[in-house]
């Protein structure tokens, strides 16, 4: 099904992603419905329509999809439960199996390494018993994650030689974990690549991303990494979104190690089922943004070109950082972007600038 400019996407979640994909939504003459549980957020005010709502309100969900062409989601913790209800009445892309394996790292680590892609060694943690196994299996230091909600470093902690494992387990809540080896890693990168419904593949110059308390602080582009790594990192993205049969934007996040032989690597670390906080330097430094990307390939419509407009440099506004606005509006270089959040709290993403460098 192609959409008919005018039509309208549904988007499940309100944060800062689904502001950008409204906006860009009605660059290209869409429109956005937008629901999510929560009253306050930053797509609400984007948006054409909201509906406020838990997912799990079959009779919202109904009456919300009603309204819709098509639905897509910005927020990869939506239940796969809503996501299906919702196929059964409108097409929802990307499709809900795409959701519910990479929302489980277990799943999603198992289907990276049946493309045959590197991924950190990990081990099944169903219990503090595999635990112990897991250990002896995968050494350490190694990173104990649990296998569902983890993000920006949430549901995860480090096991160092003299961690106590049955604490450790029992402080991430003690349910189903995964067990993964210590990558060490020079840096860490990122590809943003789209599938259109016809199946061609596109993605964005490869993305170098520096975490700060494991928050995204800042996106450089290109990275700087070997130029064999260039073509292999587009690979993989094509590979990844192919063996999902995904339709519109992914993000792939990889870690640059070197092998015993010094050579560059990468190593598949996680997939986003969704534009990513990598790509949001797209908007000013990219023929076509990551945003109306996905919505051109949700559509059905022809993808743009991803071709880069200069060195990139995109810096998160965490928390009071957003405070620093009328310095940045200073800046001629600098682009501004406020996700309209009225309380800036520690850790909370508030805001991005971009620099293009032009050449
Ligand atoms: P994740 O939630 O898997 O994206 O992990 C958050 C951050 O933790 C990553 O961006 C890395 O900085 C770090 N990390 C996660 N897994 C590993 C690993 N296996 N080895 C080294 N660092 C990791």
């Amino acid at each position: 099904m192609i959409l008919s400019p005018g039509a309208t996407v549904g988007i499940l979640g309100a944060g800062q992603l689904g502001r950008m994909l409204a906006m860009a939504a009605l660059k290209i003459g869409l429109r956005c419905h937008v629901y999510a549980p929560e009253t306050e957020a930053p797509a609400h005010d984007a948006a054409h329509a909201r509906t406020i709502a838990p997912y799990e309100d079959r009779a919202a969900l109904r009456r919300f999809v009603e309204t819709c062409d098509l639905v897509t989601f910005e927020f990869e913790n939506v239940p796969t439960e809503c996501l299906e209800f919702l196929q059964t009445l409108k097409p929802v892309r990307p499709s809900p199996r795409a959701l519910a394996l990479t929302q489980d790292r277990l799943t999603e680590k198992t289907f990276l390494r049946g493309l045959g892609l590197e991924t950190a060694p990990f081990a099944d943690v169903a219990d503090a018993g595999a635990l112990m196994r897991a250990v002896r299996e995968i050494g350490r230091p190694s990173i104990l994650k649990t296998r569902r909600f983890g993000y920006d470093g949430k549901g995860q902690t480090m096991l160092r030689e003299g961690s106590d494992l049955g604490a450790v387990h029992r402080a991430l809540g003690a349910g189903p974990m995964i067990l993964e080896g210590f990558v060490a890693f020079e840096r860490e990168v990122s590809v943003i690549a789209a599938r259109s419904l016809e199946g061609a593949v596109v993605a964005y110059d490869l993305c170098e991303n520096e975490h700060e308390r494991h928050i995204l602080a800042r996106t450089r582009v290109p990275a700087h990494v070997a130029p064999e790594l260039l073509p292999r990192a587009r690979e993989i993205a094509e590979k990844i979104i192919v063996g999902l049969d995904y339709v519109g934007v992914i993000g792939v996040e990889m870690f640059c190690a070197r092998d015993a032989a010094g050579a560059e690597r990468l190593i598949v670390n996680e997939i986003a089922p969704r534009v990513h906080n990598s790509g949001h330097w797209t908007i000013e430094g990219a023929e076509t943004s990551q945003f109306e990307q996905h919505m051109r390939a949700i559509a059905g419509w022809p993808l743009g070109a991803t071709t880069r407009r200069g060195l990139i440099e995109m810096r998160n506004l965490i928390g009071e950082e957003a405070e620093d606005w009328r310095d940045i509006l200073a800046e001629p270089d600098m682009s501004l972007h406020l996700y309209g959040k009225l309380q800036a709290r520690p850790g909370r993403k508030m805001g991005h600038v971009t620099r293009v460098l032009r050449p």
